[in-house]
């Protein structure tokens, strides 16, 4: 699947993805921007079936209401949002078909305790879980609990093209390039991601197999990234869930 990219705000991504292979029956995900996305389906002359959210930060609702009177889409949400009825709850393995393409959902807590991410057609449409180099900062929910859903992606095919809902890449790949400064792949892909910024071009999608390369979020199994967490926390780390607990915290503080 490929997705459309609807810019809106400073940094944010909402997806529409095609529900057909016609492609002019769709689902957005995340309409923080009623305007941006009715802008994007107006010209292309889409039709707008299902709204699919991931957790309920405003940058990823707030278009819902506008878009549901004017479109009258399905509204899926994650169980337990605070999101206004009638709606749809959604929770870990559900799947559901819009059209001709079925979506797999997947628990994903931690940047919130109601985060989810939503599978179709080897796309991940990932919020704001894992970033294209990085992942979502802690806003309620715990390291643990973020590490976890981390590995839960980790596991998925190499080849799933990550929708992410930020152009964070530079500042993940700086980031990154902190911790594992030997890391090859992680230089090509930084003045990769560079040279397209520079043109005005989105870095994402990503593939899982190039973060699983490259994103210190999930590379902390392995030695050379728990030795960098280790110098920077001054003590020693006994467990991968440790490592990503001071990464977290390093990247909150780093600039
Ligand atoms: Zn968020």
């Amino acid at each position: 699947m490929q997705a459309i990219a609807v810019p809106a705000f400073r940094d944010n991504y909402i997806w529409l993805a095609p529900l057909n292979s016609e492609g002019r029956e769709v689902a957005v995900v995340d309409p923080g921007d009623a305007r941006a996305v009715t802008e994007v389906l107006e010209a292309r002359a889409l039709k707008l079936r299902a709204i699919l959210i991931t957790h309920h930060h405003y940058d990823h609702v707030d278009g819902v209401h506008a878009l549901r009177e004017r479109y009258a889409p399905a509204l899926f949400v994650p169980h337990g949002s605070p999101l206004p009825q009638p709606h749809h709850e959604v929770e870990e393995g559900d799947e559901i078909t819009l059209v001709e393409t079925r979506f797999t959902v997947l628990e994903t807590p931690g940047h919130t305790p109601d985060h989810v991410v939503y599978l179709a057609g080897g796309a991940l449409f990932s919020g704001d879980t894992l970033f294209t180099g990085g992942c979502g900062r802690l806003f309620g929910g715990s390291a643990e609990q973020l590490y976890r859903s981390l590995e839960k992606l980790r596991r998925l095919p190499g080849e799933s093209r990550i929708y992410c809902a930020h152009e964070y890449t530079l500042g993940n790949l700086r980031f990154a390039r902190e911790v594992e400064p030997g890391n090859e792949a992680l230089r090509r892909r930084l003045a990769e991601a560079e040279a397209r910024r520079r043109q005005g071009l989105p870095t994402v999608p990503s593939t899982l197999a190039l973060e699983r390369d490259t994103n210190p979020f999930l590379r902390c199994h392995l030695p050379e990234v728990q030795a960098t967490a280790e110098r920077f926390s001054g003590r020693s780390l006994t467990s991968p869930e440790a490592v990503f607990a001071v990464l977290r915290y390093w990247k909150d503080t780093f600039s």
